[in-house]
């Protein structure tokens, strides 16, 4: 990397008095983008040779060798995610490629998908939440904490393929949409109107699972409609097809994610209510194995499955791309990244993990000073 990331960010220890981590807002929306199991080998490497030209894994692997491979890395992960790569990278913030030594990691020890959206919904661990199976607690995680303050009531939403989202949030103060649900809305786009037609006549109702692609039409149409101002969108085909050893459609998923995160990003920059004044975050809720017999498995048993990732642009964020030698940070810290790019504390009943990073105050705001902290300078802290 060609700056010297010291002269720009402050790694924050993991608990600080939240006093500290909410003084100015750098954002006043936020977009966060949940992609199910997705592996920070594939996010920063591309497609991994080990399974790709694995006949059992992937049907055809000529074609899929065309599309997704080359000998250089960065050019494969290009191949992979082109918006990511060409775009984002020089634009934003990219954690957890441990080969760099940026570590991102889930500190449950379960490496499952509930206790992974409990983690970075909440800001702890919860040993009870251990399964997938659906627990309650869902009214103190950082969605309903936002959407029960007065300048957010009705502006906090979830849309999600999964269909356990509707069990992690209280839906009497987020807009909640998961599963094969259609959403009722008083002028519903063209987007909605075919994505509830979709899951009407679905013959895939029994899965727990919708396509992302129905899940991503329904929110986009939402924020053109509503303007959310917290909204959390919850991908999940690629932790299906990793299930499946279905490693070619899991490398497909992840290319198609790429194009809903252009459109997305688009959607955002040409809509005066969200340009440059909103956050993108996009994450994942655990990893997977690291080898060739396991990466479509992950969980408590299966090394690597910890390992996970965190990408950042827009309002706050200043562009270093893919980070390098940094401290260790925990899935549990993005509320806290989310509260304070708000310029809200988040104060639950529980200890939450502060955030990993300080983000740029908006511009034209001059509260950078409280505190007696001068931001543009590290040296003064
Ligand atoms: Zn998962």
């Amino acid at each position: 990397m060609m700056l010297d990331i010291r002269q720009f960010i402050f790694i924050l220890p993991l608990f600080i008095s939240s006093a500290l981590t909410a003084q100015f807002s750098s954002a006043k929306h936020v977009i966060i983008v949940a992609i199910d199991g997705f592996r920070w080998q594939e996010l920063f490497h591309g497609a991994d040779s080990s399974v790709l030209f694995d006949h059992r894994q992937v049907k055809d692997t000529a074609m899929m060798k065309t599309l997704f491979w080359d000998e250089d890395h960065k050019e494969r992960r290009k191949k992979l995610m082109p918006f990511v790569w060409n775009y984002w990278a020089s634009r934003g913030q990219l954690w957890g490629n441990q080969s760099l030594n940026s570590k991102v990691s889930v500190q449950n020890p379960y490496r499952l998908s509930y206790p992974g959206y409990h983690e970075m919904l909440n800001g702890f661990i919860d040993h009870r939440i251990k399964t997938n199976k659906p627990k309650k607690g869902k009214k103190n995680n950082i969605l309903h904490y936002i959407a029960s303050r007065d300048d957010f009531q009705g502006r906090v939403a979830l849309f999600g393929s999964w269909e356990r989202f509707k069990d992690m949030v209280d839906t009497g103060f987020v807009a909640v949409n998961a599963g094969y649900q259609i959403f009722e809305a008083k002028q519903p786009g063209p987007d909605l109107r075919s994505a509830n037609e979709a899951i009407e006549f679905s013959a895939y109702k029994h899965l727990g699972t919708r396509p992302d692609m129905l899940t991503f039409s329904m929110a986009k149409d939402y924020m053109r409609a509503t303007h959310p101002r917290l909204m959390f969108i919850g991908l999940g085909e690629t932790d299906e097809f990793a299930h499946h050893r279905q490693y070619d459609l899991y490398l497909n998923q992840a290319s198609l994610i790429d194009k809903m995160l252009c459109e997305l990003w688009t959607l955002i920059q040409h809509d005066p209510y969200y340009k440059d004044q909103t956050l993108l975050i996009v994450t994942t809720d655990h990893g997977r194995g690291r080898a060739q017999n396991n990466w479509h498995r992950h969980g408590f048993m299966v090394p690597g499955s910890q390992e996970t990732w965190i990408m950042m642009m827009g309002a706050g964020v200043e562009p270093l791309g893919e980070m390098e030698n940094m401290p260790s940070v925990r899935l549990r810290q993005i509320p806290s990244l989310i509260s304070s790019s708000l310029g809200l504390q988040y104060q639950p009943n529980h200890r939450v993990a502060a955030s990993f990073i300080r983000l740029k105050p908006l511009p034209g705001k001059d509260q950078a000073l409280l505190y007696g902290m001068n931001l543009h300078e590290p040296g003064k802290r």
